[in-house]
């Protein structure tokens, strides 16, 4: 069947007014057909520079090459990247705005920010998994300590001097920074940014000792030695970074934890489009060269289909929501 055939034939059944719903229909179709017609936006709601925009970057620069038109990434950071999620909830669900959520977005500030202007769960229908994504603990180069030991000896030492960052209040990446503190009893004062980039260039300059980030935003500073890696979040160690131990491995038995991204649009977008989206994402995301270059910035190529992301976001929910309740993170 065409698609333009099973399209009219979903919307045609159990109408009431077959006249107007087959305007509709065929309205819809040619939508489709034409689709895209113009160039598409990808709202990244965390800063330029930072993990989840490289990948973000790289994926639609080839989803773009694929389907000749542009996809432009915007960068709409901000409130742990909920001002980001809140502009694509807005624009019409007409399959040009695509949303580039990680697990913070998507599955953590929900429980978070108890106040959205929109429903994460309703608002958003998944199109693919692109990359599941290590997080690392760094710290400023200058801090006098050899290992995860010496570091947590540190800053016991010197609560009154320790700042950390984020990439916003409630992300992931601040409540790694909340874990260790509270697996590790010590203390510090948190700076929030609209995303790891501006936070990791505080870093690099003293104001912050230390921050949790996606490893694919740190991997090249850790090799050039501007920045220190004291653990990766993961169960096992990354390949990227053999010399690395798990922070598990390094003295925090209960620290585990990983990051990823994926690719929604506004739920009600026209289905003969989100599954060419999903088409195009898992294809871009299996390039050979994207692939290559997702594995060397150290995370791991998923492209997976639209009905898995809504599994596995599902079970995501389900396991970061007594996390924060945990942490007492939730902002009213
Ligand atoms: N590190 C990401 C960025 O700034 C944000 C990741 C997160 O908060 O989950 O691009």
């Amino acid at each position: 069947m065409t698609s333009l055939r099973r399209i009219a034939a979903r919307l045609a059944t159990g109408a009431l007014m077959p006249g107007l719903l087959a305007a509709a229909t065929f309205a819809q179709a040619q939508e489709a057909a034409r689709y895209p017609d113009r160039q598409l936006r990808m709202v990244v709601p965390f800063a330029a520079g930072g993990p989840t925009d490289i990948i973000a970057r790289l994926v639609a620069a080839k989803m773009g090459e694929s389907m000749g038109r542009a996809v432009v990434v915007e960068n709409r950071g901000g409130a742990g990247g909920t001002i980001g999620a809140a502009e694509a909830a807005r624009l019409p669900a007409d399959g040009y705005t695509l949303m580039f959520h990680n697990v913070s977005t998507a599955a953590i500030a929900p429980f978070v920010y108890r106040k959205l202007t929109y429903d994460t769960v309703r608002d958003f229908t998944p199109i693919s998994r692109l990359a599941d994504v290590p997080n690392v603990l760094i710290i400023n180069r200058d801090v006098p300590v050899k290992n995860l030991k010496e570091f947590i000896a540190f800053t016991r030492a010197n609560p009154n001097r320790i700042n950390y960052g984020s990439s916003g209040i409630g992300t992931v990446l601040h409540l790694s920074a909340e874990l260790f503190k509270q697996l590790t009893s010590t203390e510090g004062t948190h700076v929030a940014y609209k995303g790891s980039a501006p936070a990791t260039a505080e870093l690099m300059a003293g104001t912050l000792t230390f921050l949790f980030d996606n490893l694919p935003g740190q991997i090249e500073g850790i090799r050039a030695g501007t920045v220190r890696a004291l653990g990766v979040t993961t169960g096992t160690r990354v390949s990227v970074l053999p010399d690395v131990p798990t922070l598990a491995e390094a003295g925090l038995p209960a620290f585990r934890n990983a990051s990823w991204f994926a690719l929604f649009v506004r739920s009600g977008t026209p289905h003969e489009i989100s599954r060419r989206l999903e088409a195009e994402a898992i294809k871009a995301v299996q390039d050979p060269t994207v692939a290559q270059r997702i594995r060397d910035l150290g995370a791991i190529p998923i492209a997976s289909s639209a009905e898995d992301l809504g599994r596995f976001w599902r079970a995501e929910l389900d396991l970061w929501r007594p996390l924060v309740e945990r942490l007492n993170l939730s902002l009213d």
